[in-house]
């Protein structure tokens, strides 16, 4: 099994492609803003705190973050475990973190597939899901626009701890859902061929 970390700023497509990712490779799914809106909705402890964060469009502190993807990779006992990273690791101490937590189990990120889609269109994005969902952080233009801020100070530099490891892997992210999976898929086939039967 594979680990995938799938990254890019927020209206990327993150969650869109996860989705057919896991489906298609039979991985698990781990999308800590998904893990995030549900605590908030059951206000649990980390709930509460997360909001606080959330809704201003900065980061929740990497402990919080750290503490749930440890709680999701312990929670998988079989030794077949491969799971695609959808939002996380956000800066360069998640990184970190994640490659511990994964060395103790005798697992490894093999690749880091960065979706790249130009700024204006993150925004029209993000606007129009704004339109049809209700999160709050995509409501306000000002928040959506700080989301994108931050991912350039804080979380754009995340591509570089992974071209280190030569595990970075640029996606083009314009264009249909279906089109962006194909590049996705070749570049994951490429990496971690399918076994010959
Ligand atoms: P997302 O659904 O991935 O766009 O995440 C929504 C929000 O949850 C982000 O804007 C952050 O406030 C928070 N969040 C999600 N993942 C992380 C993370 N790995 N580190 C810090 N904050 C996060």
């Amino acid at each position: 099994m594979i680990n995938i970390v799938l990254f890019g700023p927020p209206g990327a497509g993150k969650g869109t492609q996860a989705q057919k990712i896991t489906e298609t490779y039979n991985l698990i799914h781990l999308s800590t803003g998904e893990i995030l809106r549900s605590a908030i909705k059951q206000q649990t402890p980390e709930g509460i705190e997360a909001a606080k964060f959330i809704d201003k469009g900065e980061l929740v502190p990497d402990e919080l973050v750290n503490a749930i993807i440890a709680r999701k990779i312990d929670d998988c006992r079989s030794e077949a475990c491969g799971f695609v990273f959808d939002g996380f690791p956000r800066t360069n101490a998640q990184a970190k973190r994640l490659d511990t937590m994964l060395t103790k189990k005798g697992m490894e990120i093999k690749l880091m597939l960065s979706l790249e889609v130009e700024k204006e269109e993150l925004i029209k994005r993000l606007v129009g899901r704004g339109k049809e969902s209700n999160r709050t952080d995509d409501q306000d233009i000002e928040i959506i626009k700080n989301r994108i801020v931050v991912y350039s100070a804080k979380t754009m530099s995340v591509k570089e701890y992974y071209k280190a490891q030569e595990k970075f892997f640029p996606i083009n992210g314009m264009g249909e859902i279906d089109e962006v999976f194909e590049r996705i898929s070749q570049t994951i086939d490429k990496v971690n061929p399918p076994s010959e039967v």
